[in-house]
């Protein structure tokens, strides 16, 4: 899939409407359209990367920053009590859209281990 028709893409060139909850130059964070949690949102990365297999060590940067920025929304959104962050990767991941994403999930108590 192109990055023309990625739905996180057209997300971040503001072409899909979404509930943004904080931008930079690196990322994006906005509301999951099908909440799991009382507060779900997603922390995705303005360039297009496919998963997180498709990472190296030179994305290291991104990585950290997309990991801080979950921890910095969980502060803000009020998950003192604790919260999730998911990477799903891949089909057996549970992967359903290939641009990378961090779930930032709380508001509830998390099973374990996740289905
Ligand atoms: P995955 O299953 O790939 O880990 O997570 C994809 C997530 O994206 C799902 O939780 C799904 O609800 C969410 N999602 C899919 N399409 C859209 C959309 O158009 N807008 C928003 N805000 N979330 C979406
Ligand atoms: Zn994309």
């Amino acid at each position: 899939m192109g990055m023309e028709e990625c739905v996180f893409c057209r997300i971040v060139r503001g072409e899909i409407p979404a509930t943004v909850v904080h931008q930079d130059e690196l990322a994006v964070a906005f509301r999951d359209v099908r909440p799991q949690a009382p507060t779900h949102v997603l922390v995705v990365p303005r360039r297009h990367v496919a998963s997180l297999a498709e990472t190296t060590g030179e994305d290291a940067p991104l990585l950290g920053h997309l990991l801080a920025l979950a921890a910095e929304l969980a502060r803000r959104l009020g998950l003192a009590s604790g919260y999730r962050v998911v990477v799903n990767t891949g089909p057996q991941g549970g992967q359903t859209v290939p641009h990378l994403h961090l779930h930032l999930l709380g508001g509830r108590a998390m099973a374990w281990p996740p289905g």
